[in-house]
């Protein structure tokens, strides 16, 4: 099935173009783009040396008689194979080799940012126990059924490095950690979940242990700026956050306090006069472009205040409102970063709408939303409350390090943002760790290579039209469709894998985002 989205993916490749450029030594952007897809997907690890050499000797018979190219594909499929999986090349890196160093023009990004999101850390997990325990969420101790050694695991039982079933062990962030270039990284948003999904037994205690734990790493492996935001898997209960005005034990103020000196290295002391109100707050890390986080568990229906207070609680989008107002007059860019991704699954309608509101009257000014949650490689699209063909805006939800969820295998993974000095988005890359490869090989430590590129694979230049052409694709094409859904997971391949009609149906409506009270809300099916 892989094989027909690669070939798709290829036919809009011209190959002759590479060739041209390749025998005469000249690179020009159309060859050296043509090439970069082209490498992208003959050096992607997640794609069978199969499937590639049937790819090679479809380029080499243009060139070549079949038999000769079926010779040299018998000397060089072998290394070759090496050589993929083991360079740090980018495909960029690959084509200026090629055809020259022309195909590096452009690839140097103003900004790098990592955006880490989901790590939901599992410090009890043990491995080799019953992942499908019959609990609401296993992995630990008190299952039945352990296994007694490594060799017998597969994936009904839980692996070194985790568990399609399970939230991740320390010894999975030990090897995230250690993988990721941080040298490359200008800033970093963490768009929170800290704690595992055995949430009947949170406390206040844990959740503010795993998040040190999550803020020590980055600390010990970083030096630069962390964006930090409010998962709903930091407060105890689980999603809860409380307006300002409720006081005593059960206020969510503690918990503003706590991140206050846990995040006190990167927070301005500008922020503080709203973060400590309800964990929201503007940062500059540059002229000419200001990064909003919003806490969004303000507008979750799984916040049990949100019916206490439905409207805009503590005045949240009231204040981004007026700092969108006073980035448009001081002529700056907007990212706004947060862990729910505002739509009809999870917030009110009220909220919902006047957020979507606020997003079209500074569709100028906003360039990029970046949110997690889901766990899933996705996206949202958001309409006009009064114009429902009319895109206003995008969000990019970023795939999760945690291999949790109650129906897909996830692979876990992380993403790069590159975008312009003004936070004009280039490219968003992703990098993912094969957790079934790993678990089977437990002696071998893991990597996480890199996935694909949006701006490559997708034709993407992160416009509102761009996203406009993305949804009609996914809406029309199978093969693109089912591409669309392999990444979703990170090519976790399994039994669901097969984006199926009703599958079609949830992620379509999952992505558009229209008037929130005329499309009336959806069934809350988020564990995330
Ligand atoms: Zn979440
Ligand atoms: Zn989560």
């Amino acid at each position: 099935m892989i094989s027909h989205h690669i070939f798709k993916v290829l036919d809009l490749v011209d190959i002759q173009t590479i060739l041209n450029g390749a025998q005469k030594g000249v690179s020009t952007s159309v060859s050296c783009k043509a090439c970069t897809t082209l490498i992208g997907v003959i050096f992607s690890k997640w794609i069978p040396i199969t499937i590639i050499a049937n790819i090679i000797t479809q380029i080499c018979t243009l060139i070549y008689a079949k038999y000769v190219c079926e010779g040299y594909l018998n000397l060089f499929k072998a290394p070759l194979d090496e050589v993929r999986h083991k360079t740090r090349l980018t495909a960029s890196e690959i084509c200026a080799i090629l055809l020259g160093n022309q195909c590096l023009a452009g690839e140097a990004s103003n900004n790098v940012i990592l955006h880490l999101t989901d790590i939901h850390l599992d410090t009890d997990y043990v491995p080799l126990t019953d992942p499908n325990c019959g609990a609401p969420y296993c992995c630990r101790h008190n299952n039945n059924n352990k296994v007694e050694n490594q060799s017998q695991v597969n994936d009904k039982y839980a692996g070194l490095w985790g568990s399609y079933h399970c939230d991740g062990p320390k010894k999975l962030m030990d090897n995230l950690f250690a993988s990721i270039d941080w040298q490359s990284i200008d800033w970093i948003y963490w768009t929170g979940d800290v704690t595992p999904h055995n949430t009947w037994e949170d406390t206040r205690d844990g959740t503010i242990r795993n998040s040190q734990i999550i803020i020590d790493y980055l600390k010990m492996f970083t030096n630069k700026t962390v964006i930090s935001v409010f998962g709903n898997h930091i407060s105890v209960p689980v999603g809860t956050f409380s307006p300002k005005k409720i006081t005593g034990k059960l206020s969510t103020t503690y918990l503003y306090e706590e991140m206050t000196k846990q995040w006190s290295q990167w927070l301005p002391t500008e922020a503080l006069s709203t973060f400590l109100i309800g964990g929201y707050y503007t940062m500059i890390i540059k002229p000419g472009f200001k990064i909003i986080v919003l806490n969004t568990n303000y507008c979750s229906r799984l916040n049990i205040w949100t019916y206490y207070d439905p409207i805009d609680p503590d005045n949240q989008l009231n204040w981004l409102y007026n700092e969108l107002e006073l980035a448009e007059t001081a002529g700056q860019l907007v990212h706004i970063v947060g862990h729910i991704p505002p739509d009809n699954r999870e917030c009110t309608q009220s909220w919902l709408y006047n957020y979507m509101a606020i997003v079209e009257r500074f569709s100028d000014t906003i360039v990029g939303q970046f949110f997690g949650h889901t766990h899933y490689d996705e996206f949202r699209i958001y309409y006009s409350n009064n114009d429902c063909n009319k895109v206003i805006g995008f969000a990019i939800l970023s795939p999760s390090v945690t291999s949790f969820d109650a129906l897909l295998n996830l692979n876990p993974a992380y993403r790069i943002i590159k975008c312009y000095e003004n936070g004009v988005i280039q490219d968003i890359d992703t990098y993912a760790m094969d957790l079934r490869r790993a678990n089977s090989e437990p002696d071998r430590t893991p990597d996480w290579p890199f996935e694909y590129s949006m701006a490559n694979d997708y034709s993407m230049r992160f416009t509102n039209r761009d996203f406009d052409r993305h949804i009609e694709n996914i809406k029309r094409d199978n093969y693109y469709l089912q591409l669309f859904y392999s990444r979703y997971t990170r090519f976790s391949i399994n039994e669901n894998q097969y984006c199926n009609t009703d599958c079609k149906t949830k992620i379509i409506s999952d992505i558009m985002t229209c008037n929130a009270f005329t499309n009336y809300p959806k069934p809350i099916t988020s564990v995330g």
